[in-house]
């Protein structure tokens, strides 16, 4: 079957990526989180102390970004890539919540973006993957042959991601998970810079009342009609 590219967007903690990972897996393509690389920039911005209250320090954090190396590698073991900057894994780093509570800050500035979807669409070249995101169906692959958009419940949400967080030993309460994604829904659909917003040829799948199995095979139904 020819490889095309499958765009994943939608709102935070929807289960984006526990989908477009299983989608890829089923369809032997590549998986691309790229809200992992967002999150990567805003760790970056974090250990050099170029984000704050004040705003962002967006001069030297893109010249940190130039000269730092980030890059994903296949882990066998648990199926997908992690993200690795300048050799180190730093996957538990940018799934922590003071990295959630800046990203959205770090994701609204013009710069950081284009260097991140140029490095997506090097990605997405030789097409056979699924990427997912705020942006990939309308911004960095608007002629993707597919795309779905996966919305759900905010307290829905919010407990899905405080138990993850819990079993990772987070010490961190709903009320700030579900703060923190009203936020972030917030600041992704509102900014100037490729607001998160659903593409015109998107389908949208809510998944408040449907298992992580059941949007994988509504997918690949999708696929095959
Ligand atoms: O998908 P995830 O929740 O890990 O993304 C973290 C943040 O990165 C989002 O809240 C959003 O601010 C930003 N992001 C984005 N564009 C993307 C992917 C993520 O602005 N394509």
């Amino acid at each position: 079957m020819k490889k095309i590219i499958i765009a994943v967007d939608g709102y935070s903690s929807t289960g984006k990526s526990t989908t477009a990972k299983a989608v890829a897996k089923a369809l032997g393509y590549v998986y691309i989180d790229t809200g992992a690389m967002y999150r990567g920039v805003t760790y970056l911005a974090l250990e050099k102390g170029l984000v704050s209250t004040q705003g962002v320090e967006i001069k030297p954090l893109m010249k940190a970004l130039r000269h730092s190396k980030f890059n994903f590698v296949y882990n066998p073991a648990l199926g997908f890539s992690e993200l690795y900057l300048d050799g180190k894994n730093i996957e538990d780093n940018i799934r922590s919540i003071d990295v959630a509570n800046w990203v959205s800050e770090i994701a609204k500035q013009p710069e950081v973006r284009t260097f991140l979807v140029n490095l997506q669409r090097k990605m997405g070249e030789e097409k056979g993957v699924v990427m997912d995101g705020r942006d990939i169906g309308t911004v960095v692959f608007p002629e993707a042959e597919l795309k779905i958009f996966m919305t759900a419940s905010e307290e829905v949400r919010a407990q899905r991601r405080f138990k993850e967080l819990q079993a990772k030993g987070e010490k961190v309460s709903f009320e700030e998970v579900l703060a923190n994604i009203k936020h972030r829904d917030h600041v992704d659909t509102t900014r100037k810079e490729s607001p998160l917003r659903k593409a015109n040829d998107a389908i949208t799948i809510d998944n408040t009342h449907l298992t992580i199995e059941e949007q994988v095979d509504k997918i690949l139904s999708i696929l095959k009609d």
